[in-house]
């Protein structure tokens, strides 16, 4: 019989790409979205496939769902600055009763636990590149704090029901990661600049653009997550290319493959806005055997396709 896997914010970005990668594997999947700021478009092409089924709910109210479950991925979440700015409290409740609900869940079935966290858990790094040791550097009070701290909470509690309830769990951190199904308005760097470089409109550069980032193509995250989900791992992993750029570099990679006009116009940099961020990623080599295949030149093309072709039905 094959793996029954659930999976909390399917219809987001990272949930809607491993929601397909795990019904190509032969999995069934029932992915779960309040649609807050995931999207049924994101699984509609999933829609005919009889192993796959769609429920609309909110996962810190409750998770009801019947018959013997394999597998709980949570992923339900806002997961862009903007996001977490207009949905503070939905943002620290999804990380906080919405973790303990996917948990009490897997728990009662004996399925296997994954919880989506973040490199936000480094705060504004003290340690370059990002290991896991690393305990990080957050402010609990910034605009960035609900986010941050619920994935922190988040870690907490799963590494409590592995300890107490001896629930196989699993911790992924996951760096900034891009490809088809961002959403254009999903005010993060890279929907930003591919919407502004093909509208020819200015590319906005937080701050003097010498922060760094490393972006991972979507198709290597989901490669290392599924590699974990399938490990005897339990500590945090992270996973990320270590491909580090600054964000004007990053604009003027964007310009460049558009063939934009565009100029680049420098704003405000956010609160807290991390300066640096690399992970570390040598335990998911070691553990998992797991590498970044897509350089950026490649993953950014791709995505170009989907802005593009995306745009012209906007
Ligand atoms: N950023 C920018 N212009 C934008 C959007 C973001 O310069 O229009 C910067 C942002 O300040 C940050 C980096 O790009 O330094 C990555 O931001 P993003 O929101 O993509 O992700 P995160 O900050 O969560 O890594």
């Amino acid at each position: 019989m094959s793996e029954r896997v659930v999976v909390t914010g399917g219809a987001g970005f990272i949930g809607s790409h491993l929601c397909e990668t795990l019904l190509a594997q032969g999995a069934s999947v029932i992915c779960v979205d309040n649609l807050l700021t995931g999207a049924e478009e994101n699984v509609a092409h999933l829609r005919a496939n009889p192993a796959f089924e769609f429920v609309r709910q909110d996962v810190t109210l409750e998770i009801r769902i019947d018959g013997p479950i394999d597998a709980v991925l949570h992923f339900a979440s806002p997961a862009s600055p903007i996001d977490y700015l207009e949905f503070p409290i939905q943002t620290l409740k999804v990380g906080s009763l919405g973790t303990h609900k996917a948990l009490g869940l897997a728990k009662a079935r004996k399925a296997r636990f994954l919880q989506a966290s973040t490199s936000e858990v480094y705060g504004d790094p003290l340690v370059h590149p990002q290991t896991e040791e690393y305990w990080g550097n957050v402010n609990p009070v910034g605009p960035r704090g609900v986010y941050d701290e619920a994935k922190r909470f988040a870690e907490a509690m799963t590494m409590a029901y592995h300890r107490a309830h001896q629930v196989d769990t699993k911790i992924v951190r996951i760096f900034n990661t891009y490809g088809p199904r961002m959403r254009l308005r999903d005010g993060r760097a890279l929907p930003n600049f591919f919407t502004q470089a093909l509208r020819g409109e200015p590319i906005t550069v937080y701050g003097d653009g010498s922060q760094t980032r490393s972006f991972c193509y979507v198709s290597d995250l989901v490669d290392g997550i599924l590699r974990l989900l399938r490990s005897g791992e339990h500590d945090p992993i992270n996973i990320g290319n270590p491909d580090e750029v600054t964000i004007l570099q990053f604009a003027r990679e964007v310009i460049a493959l558009t063939g934009s006009r565009s100029e680049i116009q420098f704003h405000p940099l956010p609160t807290d806005d991390p300066k640096v961020r690399q992970p570390d990623i040598r335990r998911a080599r070691e553990r998992l055997g797991w590498e970044p295949r897509i350089p950026r030149a490649e993953g950014l093309r791709r995505t170009l396709e989907y802005f593009r072709e995306r745009m012209k039905r906007a």
